[in-house]
């Protein structure tokens, strides 16, 4: 990959290339910034006054084809002599993320059991053993915090990742999500109903692939489906921002996951991609004021909560209403010894190439079970500098006061402490159930004070409120200031305005209790 893209320097492609950062293991994770003209720096690219589009491949390691699509993508949209989407979007494009997993090849028998090919490919997890696409939230990964870097600094309006499937026999080349958690008002449901219904048309009579969301049939996987009396249905994943494209979402933009098919050949899988990035990028180009004014309003609603303040959904369920669609599935066949008639088939199963369409229940999207409303400003203890660290690696303004205050606000109780038992990437997620009490809240000099009333205020209420399904407690960052009965360490605050003003009296406590403006 390396050695293609120096052969495209050396032809004197109008490119940037640059690299993200590094991995645990030092390598670089190159990026290359296509756009005509050629940018160089996040200015130049909004000069442009272009969307932006951030395309990131092999986050899996062993699910490379979004990596080969991508190179070859880049190569001929720039050397093109005709107008194409270059001249409408700055791409950039990061086509082998997960560099260290890379590296790691083996046996696609051993490293990607449910894929059809190529023999060596490299493994899922980083050099640190993380599955870089569940560490979103808590970004321990060098890979995570270089990407959540770019973008703050280049603020894409897009994001695309890809990967491949490891599930079902289904009918198509390749499946797609838009960012599930119901906190991504505006992308989410801007990439669902706008974007994809489009680029499922075009991939069909333009590319010649048959594409459709995202999902497994429930008699392969259960996944979130709750109702027991559903025997099959097809069904999504998961809604919670550990996954790089939801996540992207609750940061109020657009985030697209791509799954090539498994079962294809790679030069499929490859098509089937290439086309896919193709097309988004055409249809970004084409839509790009719309795409555009959409990450303005994302960015400034926010900033009008405290006239009319505007719920964050912090848990979500599988929808209960699916909608009834025909979905294409294969037949396969038991062939009565154990055999494996292809790689990612299982062992006594052959498949026929008989698809059929079969009408079912479709799960393809998230309702909320929990919603909150934002306060003016969330203030966390001054001990909990990791928790700041972190917010600031997402793109979150955090300011710290000079001296104690007093104000209105909330502060919850913690009833009980729900910790799992199972590990998961190192860590035994926690959930907390408890209940808010109003009341003039003291907060003590050095405070860190995080107004709502920024870009990305929603992420901001998703990371940090403690009922969250996927935040900051979850990951376990305030486990030490937890106890049953206690305060959680991060107070909400109705206004900010009277702050500064403040002053404490430091003779007597009661003082404390009075409003000091
Ligand atoms: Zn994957």
């Amino acid at each position: 990959m390396r050695k293609f893209l120096d052969s495209l320097r050396i032809l004197g492609a109008p490119l940037t290339f640059g690299s993200i950062g590094k991995t645990s293991e030092g390598r670089e994770i190159p990026f290359v910034i296509a756009s005509r003209p050629v940018v160089a720096t996040p200015a130049a690219a909004r000069s442009l006054g272009r969307p932006i589009v951030y395309v990131q491949g092999n986050i899996h390691a062993g699910e490379i084809e979004g990596k080969d699509a991508l190179l070859a993508l880049i190569r001929d949209l720039t050397f093109a002599r005709k107008p194409n989407a270059l001249d409408s979007i700055v791409l950039i494009a990061v086509p082998i993320y997960n560099a260290d997993g890379n590296e790691r090849f083996a046996s696609q028998s051993i490293n990607r059991t449910e894929q059809n090919g190529p023999e060596l490919v490299g493994v899922r997890a980083n050099a640190q053993n993380l599955d870089l696409n569940r560490d979103y939230v808590k970004a321990e990964a060098p890979e995570t915090r270089a990407s959540l870097a770019m973008f703050n600094v280049w603020d894409p309006d897009v994001f695309v990742d890809l990967h491949t499937t490891d599930g079902s026999f289904h009918g198509y080349a390749l499946t797609y999500s838009p960012s599930l958690s119901p906190a991504a008002e505006l992308g989410g449901v801007y990439a669902r109903d706008s974007l994809l219904p489009v680029l499922r048309e075009r991939m069909r009579m333009r590319d010649g692939f048959e594409v459709f969301d995202y999902g497994n049939f429930v008699s392969d996987e259960r996944g979130l489906v709750a109702d027991t009396s559903v025997r099959e249905a097809w069904a999504t994943y998961d809604s919670r921002p550990r996954f790089g494209t939801n996540y992207y979402g609750i940061r109020g933009r657009i985030g697209i996951l791509s799954e090539a098919y498994s079962h294809d050949s790679l030069s499929r899988r490859i098509a089937a991609t290439y086309a896919f990035v193709n097309e988004i990028l055409s249809l970004v180009a084409e839509k790009g004021a719309a795409i555009r004014d959409l990450s303005a309003r994302a960015d400034s609603q926010p900033l009008s909560w405290g006239r009319a303040p505007d719920s964050v959904a912090i848990r979500s369920a599988l929808t209960a209403t699916p909608r009834s669609l025909e979905v294409i599935k294969e037949d396969l066949l038991t062939t009565g010894d154990s055999t494996r008639t292809q790689p990612g088939v299982p062992r006594g199963e052959r498949r026929t190439g008989v698809y059929k369409k079969i009408r079912m229940p479709v799960y393809d999207r998230f309702t909320s079970t929990l919603d909150r409303l934002p306060p003016a400003a969330y203030v966390i203890a001054p001990q909990d500098t990791a928790v700041v660290t972190l917010l600031r690696l997402h793109g979150v303004r955090v300011d710290r006061s000079d001296s104690a205050w007093t104000a209105r606000g909330e502060s919850f109780t913690v009833d009980s402490i729900i910790t799992s038992a199972r590990p998961f990437q190192g860590h035994h997620e926690v959930r907390l159930k408890g209940s808010w009490q109003r009341g003039l809240q003291t907060l003590p000099p050095r405070s860190f004070i995080v107004s709502t009333a920024q870009p990305r205020g929603s992420l901001i209420v998703y990371l940090l409120e403690p009922e969250s399904e996927d935040g900051f407690t979850t990951w376990n960052f305030f486990d030490s200031s937890l106890k049953k009965g206690g305060k959680y360490p991060v107070t909400r605050i109705f206004d900010l305005s009277r702050r500064g003003r403040a002053t404490i009296r430091r003779s007597s406590a009661s003082s404390l209790q009075q409003p000091l403006n």
